[in-house]
């Protein structure tokens, strides 16, 4: 049977890396994906005979397109664009927007691919889907980030709107890329609609949404952690990154009580033996609002030890937050991480462990490991708070939508205990996710015959 299984998943992978050549990552991710949901359709042939699994790897439609715009210099710039709408089964497609010089159709297709599971756990109406361009933000000024997003969105808006897809920030588009993007649109459509989330409060953005992404991680880690009759309080956590969903990760550990040692950046990483408190946090958002703050002046300023060209993963700690990007922590680095005490991970980057990395960490059945697509998914939901807000016009307190991100993430544990608690005790959340997030899209992809 467990020969099967795995012919099984290889002879699925083989048609994916044959239909998706050198799209590394997006065979990553599928999977991660078909690993478990192989599995678990092998009894019920419905979904298998339907191929079903086989559908939702193919995206409903991909967009590239030419971003021509000018720098400060007057010389012309090219750059790519790209939308991933991967599924709208249950929803319109929604999914961030990354600029990033690393992206192309690949790592795109894996992150609309994991949005398609993730946004279906969130238990709202929307599809996946996931967009960006290559384009290097760094060092280019306010005004070469307005017409870059203004060439980007002249191109991207007609193939967008509220009940058709709806993007969001994510890498590099934060809330000054989100007011540009937007503000485009506007022009070009000649209407004010709830067509991209992580808007500004003034202009129908909603309560917690910058903060959505890195408290919903914590959420996780705490509702994980009670299951098991522990708490965050007093505990040594490490974190990468510190962009948004680092620094609000931080913001909300820091609040529980937690013991915030680390934080990190693409120059290196900075170790706060006695923890981080409030004040260094509120130092980098005041540097997301100009110049981004370095992780490596952070130190400078607050006499904290930097450590250059290094990732976090040396460090002792007990429960480990990945906020950066993809693939920061691998085989070896996960050995390191269990050896130095960790007793639990979640999640707040996507995919940001290796397959090696996933292997090392699922055979200690005592670690707590929550995927992306589950641990981070509170970006998307207060997103989806957002497009309801809009849609009734008008804006719930900050108090009431941290509930409700707080009420959507225990629900998502509880989802992912439901389906992934084997031998008894152990949940194993991965597969818990992957289940709990492919059932809603299945059936109604079922529902709607053969397309
Ligand atoms: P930001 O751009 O705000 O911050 C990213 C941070 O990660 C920066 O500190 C950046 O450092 C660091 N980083 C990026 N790439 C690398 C790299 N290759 N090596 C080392 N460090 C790197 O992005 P977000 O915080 O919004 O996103 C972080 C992760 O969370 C991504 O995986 C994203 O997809 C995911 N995510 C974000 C959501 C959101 O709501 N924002 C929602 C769900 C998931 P530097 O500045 O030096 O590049």
């Amino acid at each position: 049977m467990a020969i099967d299984k795995a012919t099984n998943l290889e002879t699925f992978m083989e048609g994916v890396i044959e239909r998706n050549p050198g799209e590394i990552e997006f065979h990553q991710a599928v999977h991660e994906v078909a690993m478990d949901i192989i599995p678990y359709i092998a009894d019920k042939p419905i979904y298998k005979d339907l191929r079903i699994l086989e559908r939702m790897t193919e995206p409903d439609k991909i967009i590239s397109f030419r971003v021509v715009w000018e720098d400060d210099n007057g010389d012309l710039r090219v750059n790519r664009g790209f939308r991933v709408q991967q599924n709208n089964a249950i929803g319109p497609y929604k999914g961030g927007i990354r600029f990033h010089p690393s992206v192309n159709q690949s790592i795109l297709k894996f992150l609309a691919f994991e949005q398609v599971f993730k946004n279906s756990l969130t238990g709202l109406p929307m599809g996946g889907g996931k967009g960006g361009a290559n384009f290097n933000p760094k060092g280019r000024s306010d005004r070469e980030i307005m017409r870059f997003c203004q060439a980007f969105m002249t191109q991207l808006h007609r193939y967008i709107g509220p009940d058709l897809d709806v993007p969001a920030g994510d890498i590099g588009v934060g809330s000054r890329e989100v007011g540009y993007l937007f503000g485009q649109y506007k022009r070009l459509v000649e209407r004010f609609e709830g067509v991209i989330t992580g808007k500004a409060l003034e202009f129908g953005g909603s309560h917690i949404r910058t903060e959505a992404t890195g408290y919903g991680t914590v959420y996780m880690m705490q509702e994980m952690l009670s299951h098991h009759g522990e708490h965050i309080e007093g505990r040594d956590c490490l974190i990468s990154g510190a962009g948004n969903v680092a620094i609000y990760c931080a913001e909300k550990l820091i609040a529980l009580g937690g013991k915030v040692l680390t934080l990190s950046d693409s120059g290196g990483f900075l170790l706060a033996k006695d923890g981080l408190n409030q004040a260094h946090i509120d130092w980098l958002k005041n540097g997301k609002k100009g110049p981004t703050r370095r992780i490596k002046d952070l130190a400078k300023e607050f006499g904290l030890k930097y450590n250059a060209k290094k990732k976090p993963w040396n460090v002792s700690g007990e429960l480990i937050f990945p906020c950066a990007t993809q693939n920061e922590i691998d085989g070896a680095e996960a050995k390191t991480l269990l050896k130095n005490g960790a007793r639990a991970v979640a999640e707040g980057a996507n995919m940001p462990t290796t397959p090696d990395a996933v292997k090392v960490f699922s055979e200690v059945e005592t670690l707590l490991h929550a995927p992306a697509k589950a641990a981070n998914a509170g970006g998307v939901a207060v997103s989806g708070f957002e497009m309801s807000q809009n849609s009734l016009r008008l804006q719930w307190s900050a108090a009431e939508v941290d509930q409700r991100l707080h009420e959507t993430m225990k629900r998502i544990h509880d989802e992912c205990v439901e389906h992934g608690t084997h031998r008894g005790k152990h949940v194993d959340y991965f597969s818990g996710a992957n289940i709990a997030g492919f059932t809603k899209v299945a059936d109604a992809m079922l529902a709607y015959g053969v397309m």
